[in-house]
């Protein structure tokens, strides 16, 4: 987990601009890539990809040295997360008589961090966002790969259509993720994005009929680009 403070000159830390930026990125659909700041040569060193988990306040002195409310941000490395996406899912009596809607709403919900909440319990918290933005895509993908419309290759233990959610924009899959950027695809499809010399046209084909799909189901929320978030530490 890394720590990194918000910005703000003088007085309590609110979030606006910047620290509202870090803090909504992942619904705003902006990726965070972290810098560090060298120490003589003030280059930048690129640290990945993160995920901003969790926000709390501590006590820092401002640019005057008054102390003030500071907004900490706890950032995972994108990677971190990936085994959550592997793993089996967990059983959530309450998500099995939900329909379409209330798993998208609950995707869309748990792409947001919310302001201020105790750092105890922050992994729990970011599995159970991953695991939401899961569960909708795979039941919008409905059993059949949304790259290749082939039926899942075979069942989980469970009785789920076995398909692997793929992160659109990312280098790496896993954490929450605005469900517009992520697909339920089968293993040799998601293997072929990855790794096959064709990947990069097949995801970027694969994210397009994402979006329109999802267009549909919310016309409000459409037409936005990803863009990117630099912060330096
Ligand atoms: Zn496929
Ligand atoms: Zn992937």
């Amino acid at each position: 987990m890394f720590r990194y403070f918000g910005e703000g000159q003088e007085g309590d830390m609110t979030f606006t601009s910047g620290n509202k930026a870090i803090r909504d990125h992942v619904a705003e659909g902006e990726d965070l890539l972290l810098f560090q700041k060298q120490d003589r040569s003030g280059m930048l060193r690129f640290l990945g990809q993160f995920v901003c988990v969790n926000t709390t306040r501590e006590p820092t002195p401002d640019r005057l040295g008054n102390m003030r409310s500071g907004i900490v941000f706890h950032l995972v490395p994108v990677e971190a997360l990936h085994d959550v996406d592997a793993a089996e899912p967990e059983a959530d009596p309450n998500a099995g008589g939900l329909d379409l809607v209330a798993l998208r709403s609950a995707a869309m919900e748990a792409a947001s961090t919310g302001d201020d909440q105790p750092a105890e319990g922050a992994r729990r918290r970011i599995y159970q966002r991953s695991e939401a933005v899961r569960r909708y895509v795979l039941a919008r993908a409905a059993g059949v790969c949304e790259c290749c419309k082939a039926p899942a290759p075979f069942v989980r233990a469970n009785g789920e259509p076995y398909l692997e959610p793929h992160h659109v924009r990312r280098v790496s899959d896993g954490g929450p993720d605005d469900p517009r950027y992520v697909a339920g695809v089968c293993p040799t499809c998601h293997r072929r994005i990855h790794h096959g010399a064709d990947g990069k046209r097949i995801n970027d084909d694969l994210g397009e009929a994402i979006l329109l799909l999802e267009r549909a189901m919310d016309p409000v929320k459409s037409g936005k680009r990803t863009r990117r978030k630099h912060i330096v530490a």
